[in-house]
């Protein structure tokens, strides 16, 4: 049976995309072979020895434990928070897809499952597809990430995704040029159910959020139905 590397267990509310304001326990994989800019999570690249788990739950206090977790172990602790919505967020947890096709049959479906992932995994997002409820899939802007581009990979992951419930996040700054743009566009064409959410690079204050209007505007024009604007809406409440 696989193990997993997991950073830390924790409660918080879901601040991002369009299941923002559901108490939910985040599962934080760790690992990750992109290296965005706005990363808020630098430990997913650094070796660590030890997972934090949040006890009590909603009390930013945290235990340590070994951080390879079973999957008893890891549902030991899940049980311990009593939240029925579960972030499985990373890093990229796709990158443990074979801890995953073992562990998510063991939720026995208790919780309502949200796969938050970079979006370029479709190999990976096959082999569990049919054990989460639903996909959050980036789209990688490079001049937000600082990246080399993943549109192609991104069309093939979000073949996979929309045999579930799935949206996509765009993650994106000021510096969003025109061909990004055209690129997104097509993307968007491409996938005409799928909802996009636009989310700022935060913080915001250190956005030109004249230019952050802008480009949404331009996709909310062409696209109304498809887009949402939603910042990282648990900066604002300051939780984790
Ligand atoms: S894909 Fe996510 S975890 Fe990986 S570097 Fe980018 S923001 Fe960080």
């Amino acid at each position: 049976m696989p193990t997993a590397k997991i950073i830390e267990i924790f409660s918080s509310i879901q601040g991002e995309g369009v299941w923002v304001g559901r108490p939910q326990v985040f599962v934080r994989f760790h690992g990750c072979k992109l290296q965005c800019g706005y990363c808020d999570t630098p430990l997913t690249h650094h070796s660590i020895t030890s997972a934090h788990v949040e006890f009590p739950p909603f009390s930013k206090k945290f235990e340590n434990y070994p951080l390879a977790f079973t999957a008893d172990e890891l549902n030991r602790q899940l049980r311990r928070f009593e939240i029925p919505s579960l972030a499985i967020t990373g890093g990229e947890p796709l990158e443990q897809v074979d801890f995953l096709r073992e562990w998510l049959p063991t939720l026995e479906g208790k919780y309502d499952v949200l796969l938050e992932t970079s979006g370029v995994e479709a190999e990976a997002l096959q082999r569990v597809i049919g054990l989460v409820d639903m996909v959050s899939l980036d789209v990688k802007i490079p001049s937000a990430t600082g990246e080399i581009p993943y549109w192609e990979e991104h069309q093939k992951f979000i073949n996979v995704a929309v045999q579930k419930p799935c949206y996509a996040k765009v993650v994106f700054d000021e510096g969003m040029n025109d061909q990004e743009i055209n690129e997104l566009k097509n993307l968007m064409e491409t996938f005409p159910s799928l909802c996009f959410v636009f989310q700022p690079v935060s913080p915001l204050p250190r956005r030109d959020m004249k230019r952050i209007f802008a480009v949404f505007g331009r996709f909310s024009a062409l696209f109304p139905k498809q887009v949402r604007l939603i910042p990282q809406t648990h900066k604002f409440l300051s939780i984790l």
